[in-house]
């Protein structure tokens, strides 16, 4: 191994501070851009060159306009002899005639208004698109001629948003380009010579202006190299930082978790038990337990979870359960709080909607040891609660790490933590992933289960979808409604779900009995809705997307989700979670626009979700449709996300990123680029 002070110091000194800058300093880019730039997570230069195409264009050829034929995509030259405008209903039709050499053809384009101003008489422009029986259906232009953009060969397609179209992007990201360089080199010159990596400069040029599809994949893949190094060397010094942590080991298994056992309605399934034990394993350590439980929607997590709390209970300490968010915690916490009840467990329920006095009473039972279990957020737990001695700590799909960790560590010892995780990715390759967090799964689901069937329908057609769920109701079963997805405040959605409930009462569900979750309810009228409907006393759940978790009502058969297109994939699948949970053979029905008017990604994630109900599947669809990988050990690491990394196809990779990241080790620039990741991490999980 070459220690790091002979590799010669040919690298550009970074200036990650041009990185940093907003992307509103990139030339063309003003503050609406801005906003809607920032609806793709993307705020800086950084993240533009980040922002990896999806795909790219296929080659078409150059043709004479009197040589196009069929229906074959192709590339014209021309000139511009006159154009009109004109509405088609909601559509802006704008149609150009065009001539070359050869002969001249009608050129049309849909909802540019701007362009009519650009497409005066003798205008050269250059057309990609394919000829149909109107003339020629224009799919990308370049006014410039002389230097094709949109319209060349392997023009790249990003991941866009209806009010951002590509050719928008794509100048954004050319703008961007220019600071390629600012981000110096990450692996030392010795390291890229032996791998044959491309400079990381280049290699962005690579990815966002490729000559060929072969050139983009060599640089994507060195791109995701650099960050599987980087969050390699993040997880070892991590995992150095844990050893040196100190837990307090927990007595064996006793009176309590068997008690539980007999009280739970169902006999734990196989995955479960050995799920336990591996953490009873955990349990007896004085390294506090690092355990990651991944299972699917409705495998069955939380009575893993339970268990893991009530070993804390047992012994005489103590144990917290963290989610997300507020509405996440109240379902935990009805879920837990009933057999809790049962085996003389004292739980709390610590959310910031909770009156003043009875916050600081719940408080006040935790620091004295009075409380055995505290359920409540992540943020909110740590910052407001001293635990006399807390001993286990369950963390609900939270993606922020570290500083739990941290302030444990002030007194001294930390609690053993259990992460849980519904988005799960292949045992093998999370063992490279998390690095050294441990890795429980729940495969299996409890037996008896059939698979949700799931159709695509559109919202023309959604009288049928009514007609389907009255015939549920009819049969004696319940159904949940699922409000469409709206980007205003919580108080804004709450108000459209009730409008939505009464209109429904009054419109395709007149005579059956409806009820109505949002998050702006106390949590004492929720869990009244709750029991009324696990009590058959309403047939109907019109919701937002708070039922998304912990919401359990076997009788429960049939879902419809109002336009379905605005949800994210894992959303989905976790509301379609909430049917399915008894021996009926369960539906969910997902009412969207015409295909035809969705973004390519929408229409791409409702067909995964009509294709399977298998979470590890539609986990790997959705990250090679958002092009990006959302990693629990990722963000634990401190990087947010990986941008360039397909887990598939890049397997190989991350043997390769563990091997340099031993070699690297000692690096300096790397290890301050660690340092800025680490440093985000921290900033992160203060919000
Ligand atoms: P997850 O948190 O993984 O989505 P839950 O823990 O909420 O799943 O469990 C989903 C449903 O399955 C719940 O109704 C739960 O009571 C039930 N369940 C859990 N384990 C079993 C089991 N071993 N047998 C039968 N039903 C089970
Ligand atoms: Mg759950």
């Amino acid at each position: 191994m070459d220690p790091p002070d002979r590799w010669p110091p040919s690298r550009t000194t970074p200036r990650p501070e041009l990185l940093a800058a907003a992307v509103e300093t990139l030339p063309g880019v003003g503050p609406a851009a801005g906003r809607k730039l920032a609806k793709l997570g993307i705020e800086t230069v950084a993240d533009v060159l980040a922002h990896r195409p999806r795909r790219y264009e296929a080659p078409a050829p150059r043709r004479a306009v009197s040589d196009l034929f069929g229906e074959e995509e192709a590339v014209l030259e021309v000139t511009v002899r006159r154009a009109t405008a004109r509405r088609r209903g909601r559509l802006h039709v704008l149609t150009a005639t065009v001539f070359d050499d050869t002969g001249e053809i009608r050129a049309t384009w849909f909802n540019q208004p701007w362009l009519e101003a650009k497409l005066v008489p003798g205008a050269a422009v250059r057309l990609r698109g394919r000829p149909n029986r109107y003339g020629f259906a224009v799919e990308s232009y370049d006014l410039d001629p002389s230097s094709p953009g949109d319209t060349s060969d392997h023009a790249p397609v990003y991941p866009a948003t209806e009010e951002l179209a590509q050719k928008q992007l794509r100048a954004i990201a050319a703008a961007a380009l220019t600071f390629a360089r600012a981000g110096g080199e990450t692996l030392p010159a010795g390291v890229r010579a032996g791998e044959r990596l491309p400079l990381r400069a280049d290699a962005l040029w690579a990815l966002h202006r490729p000559r060929d599809p072969g050139e983009a994949e060599t640089g994507r893949r060195r791109l995701a190299l650099d960050e599987l190094v980087l969050l390699q060397l993040a997880l070892r010094r991590r995992a150095a930082e844990r050893e040196a942590l100190v837990a307090a080991p927990l007595p064996p298994p006793g009176e309590l978790v068997a008690r539980y056992r007999e009280e739970l309605p169902f006999t734990l399934t196989h995955d479960q038990d050995r799920a336990i034990d591996e953490i009873d394993h955990d349990l007896t350590l004085a390294t506090p337990m690092q355990r990651l439980l991944q299972g699917d929607v409705g495998s069955g997590k939380t009575a893993v979870a339970l268990y893991a709390l009530l070993r804390a209970v047992e012994a005489g300490r103590q144990g917290a359960l963290m989610a997300p968010t507020e509405t996440l915690a109240e379902q935990h916490f009805l879920t837990i709080e009933g057999i809790c009840a049962v085996l003389g467990v004292r739980v709390a329920l610590l959310t910031s909607s909770l009156p003043v006095r009875e916050h600081a009473r719940t408080r006040e039972l935790a620091a004295s040891g009075e409380l055995d279990v505290a359920v409540g957020t992540h943020a909110l737990i740590q910052r407001d609660v001293s635990f006399a001695d807390l001993a286990v700590a369950v963390v609900d799909e939270q993606h922020r790490f570290g500083v739990e960790e941290r302030s444990a560590l002030a007194e001294g010892r930390s609690p053993h933590v259990l992460h849980m995780t519904a988005t799960p990715i292949p045992r093998t390759l999370a063992l490279t992933v998390y690095g050294d967090l441990a890795v429980s799964e729940i495969a299996m689901p409890p037996a008896g289960r059939k698979p949700v069937i799931t159709a695509w329908v559109a919202e023309d057609r959604s009288s049928e979808a009514y007609q389907r769920l009255r015939r549920h109701l009819d049969a004696g079963r319940q159904a949940y409604v699922v409000c469409p997805l709206i980007e205003e405040s919580e108080t804004s959605v709450a108000h459209a779900a009730e409008a939505e409930a009464e209109r429904l009462q009054h419109a395709e569900l007149a005579g059956y009995r409806l009820g109505c979750l949002h998050g702006r309810l106390k949590p004492a009228e929720r869990r009244e809705i709750m029991a009324r409907f696990k009590a058959g006393d309403v047939d109907v759940l019109v919701a937002t997307t708070v039922i998304e978790v912990g919401v359990d009502v076997p009788n429960a058969t049939i879902m419809i989700v109002q336009e379905a297109d605005r949800f994210g994939l894992a959303q989905l699948h976790q509301l379609r979670g909430r049917v399915g949970r008894g021996a009926e053979q369960s539906y969910c029905l997902l009412v969207s626009r015409a295909r035809d008017e969705l973004t390519e990604t929408a229409v791409e994630r409702l067909q995964a979700l009509v294709d399977t109900s298998d979470g590890f599947e539609l986990a790997e669809r959705d990250l090679e449709i958002r092009g990006e990988g959302q990693l629990l050990g990722a963000r634990q690491a401190g990087l947010s996300d990986l941008r360039f990394t397909r887990l598939r196809a890049d397997r190989d990779l991350l043997e390769r990123a563990r091997a340099i990241a031993e070699v690297v080790e000692g690096d300096e620039l790397l290890a301050d680029a660690v340092e800025r990741l680490l440093g985000e991490a921290e900033h992160l999980g203060d919000s």
